[in-house]
Formats: structure tokens, C-alpha cells, sequence
């Protein structure tokens, strides 16, 4: 179902009751879709507890599956733990593995494919795309869409390799393949404006986007975080200890997405040293995580500023 720019931000714009009426519906949609065949994905993230909790509002049984990318903060582990019926499924690799095969998972999801594409690619046409970005050929406009930003394009030359493929092998497939065994439909507790992927999806599919090669549902499109914490305190629902030590988002521990306007690492070295002592040895192509986010990172002038020189070595940069 296509959404329009203006139905998304009347959507937007709705009382938290609005939003829940709109999400328990959602819910029920995906239920009678998938004859009732149906999961929800819990990270152990606010968001996907809310999900959980409105979900089993409709049906108490649903099953809740916790995908296990080997990189979760402690306090999420203890949050699965502790929550009732939780299934977890493990990937058949983990992250040291798959840094090492495929690269860092830095700056972005999309910027780090397309430097991943670039410095694979075996087409100049393919290579100018990400460079320079393409023209429209409907409406002859030259766009940026796809294109790696300036700042980032010295990764294209790095001495080790940028990729997104850890969401992959750690998150996505082994989803698909619970998915595909099981015959369940995920219900995912993302939201439309946390990227600029998600948006345009929503655009496409609206919360429940049952006409993609994966169908999924997106019950939780339209929250914002001022929606989730006031529904969470409301109605007293327990949540991860991590969101009290001062994170806003959960996700990965070594995650370096976003590495170069979160603190992420900043609180993984103070919070977590071993853990991130660890994390900060994995290699690629013999280069440590610590000098890579020190290499991406020094053209932006982050070194210095923030704690984020990590690395031992200094990497020369390309051409210097
Ligand atoms: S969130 Fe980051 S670290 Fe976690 S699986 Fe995805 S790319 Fe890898």
C-alpha cells in the first residue's frame, strides 16, 4: 500500500492513543494474513517490548524470537533472560568471523555497500554511480541518492575492507531461515524515520508490507521515542537496564555504524573495557578495528575531539 509524504505526516502526528489503535490494528492484520502464522522479533530493545507486549494484548501465545548476533550488551542478555517465552535462535558464525571475511561494518548500512560495491566493482559505469552520483533519467535531474559522500570516499582506498554484510550473516539470514522452516511472518518493531532506507520502504509498504519478496509487518512505523518511553512508563512495562546507563538506542555492542556521531565506542571503553579491548583486536585483512575507525574517522577531524583515537598504528591515508 503506498503512503504518501502527507499521510505519513498526519500519521506522525497523532495522540499516542491514535498511534496504539493504529498499531493493535496493524497487529491484527499481519495475524489474519499469515492465518495466524505470524512471530514478533524481540531485540530486547524498548522497542521491541513494547511490540511484544500490544502483540500478546491480541494473541498471548505469539511467539517472540530473539536473533543472537554475539555482540549484545549485557544488560540485554539479562533482559532475554528474564522475560518470559523468549526463543534464541545463534547465527552459525559471529562477528570476529565475518569482520575478518568481509570487512568493518563502518560509517553507515548503505555508505559502507556502496564502498563495498565500489572497490569490487568491474564496471567504470558502476564505479562513476557511487562516485559521483547518477542522473534521473525521468526527470533528467543529476541525484546523490547512492552516492558514497565526500567524506567518506578515502575508505574506497583503505587498507582494509568497509562492509554491511554483518547485518547479514548475523541478523538477516538467520531470520529468513527461521522464517522459511517455521512458515512465520516477522513482526519487526522498527521505526520509518530511523533511516533514509526505512522511510522510503514506508513509502512503498505502509506498517504492513505484505507485498515484498519478505513480507513483514512494522507495527511501531509511526512512534516516535517520546510515544515509546511515555507508553512505557504508563503502563509500567520492564525494560533493559541498559537504557539507565545512559543509552538512547541498543543494538550491537562493536556496531560502527553511526561511529562518527554516537559515543559508542566512548561508552563501550569506559562502561565495558574487556569487551571492548576485545572487540578493538578483531582484524581485517590485518588491520585491527582500532585503526580502522582511527583511519575513517581522522579526515573528519573527530581524533582529538572525541576519545575515538583508538588505534596503535597510524595508517598512512592513500596517496600520502
Ligand atoms: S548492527 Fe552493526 S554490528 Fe550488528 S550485525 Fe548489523 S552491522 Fe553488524
Amino acid at each position: 500500500m503506498e503512503i504518501t509524504r502527507e499521510q505519513l505526516n498526519e500519521r506522525l502526528s497523532w495522540s499516542l492513543d491514535q498511534k496504539i489503535d493504529h498499531t493493535l490494528v496493524t497487529i491484527e492484520n499481519a495475524l489474519s494474513y499469515s492465518d495466524n502464522n505470524a512471530y514478533v522479533s524481540f531485540s530486547g530493545g524498548k522497542d521491541s517490548t513494547i511490540l511484544l507486549y500490544l502483540a500478546r494484548i491480541i494473541k498471548p501465545d505469539i511467539k517472540a524470537v530473539f536473533f543472537n548476533t554475539t555482540n549484545e550488551f549485557p544488560e540485554i542478555y539479562q533482559f532475554i533472560k528474564d522475560s518470559e517465552g523468549i526463543t534464541t535462535i545463534n547465527p552459525n558464525t559471529n562477528l570476529r568471523k565475518v569482520i575478518d571475511k568481509c570487512g568493518f561494518p563502518l560509517v553507515s548500512k548503505e555508505q559502507a555497500q556502496y564502498i563495498r560495491e565500489v572497490r569490487s566493482a568491474k564496471s567504470q559505469k558502476a564505479i562513476d554511480k557511487r562516485m559521483n552520483g547518477w542522473v534521473n533519467t525521468k526527470t533528467g535531474e543529476q541525484t546523490t541518492l547512492g552516492k558514497i559522500s565526500n567524506k567518506w570516499q578515502h575508505l574506497i582506498n583503505a587498507p582494509f575492507d568497509v562492509s554491511e554484510k554483518c547485518c547479514f550473516y548475523l541478523k538477516k539470514q538467520p531470520a529468513i531461515k527461521f522464517e522459511k522452516e517455521n512458515k512465520l511472518l516477522p513482526i519487526i518493531g522498527t521505526s520509518a524515520s530511523e533511516s533514509q532506507m526505512r522511510l522510503l520502504k514506508y513509502y512503498h509498504t505502509g506498517c504492513n508490507a505484505f507485498n515484498l519478496k519478505r513480507p513483514a509487518s512494522y507495527p511501531l512505523s509511526i512512534w516516535n521515542d517520546t510515544d515509546k518511553w511515555n507508553f512505557i512508563r504508563e503502563n509500567s512495562i520492564p525494560y533493559s537496564g541498559i537504557y539507565d546507563k545512559g543509552k538512547t538506542q541498543t543494538g550491537c555492542m562493536l556496531c560502527g555504524f553511526g561511529c562518527w556521531k554516537r559515543d559508542n565506542f566512548d561508552f563501550l571503553k569506559q562502561n565495558y573495557p574487556k569487551h571492548f579491548e576485545i572487540g578493538m583486536s578483531y582484524k581485517n585483512n590485518g588491520v585491527t578495528y582500532a585503526d580502522a575507525i582511527t583511519f575513517a574517522l581522522e579526515k573528519q577531524k573527530c581524533v582529538g575531539k572525541k576519545i575515538f583515537n583508538y588505534g596503535q598504528t597510524a595508517i598512512p591515508f592513500p596517496n600520502e
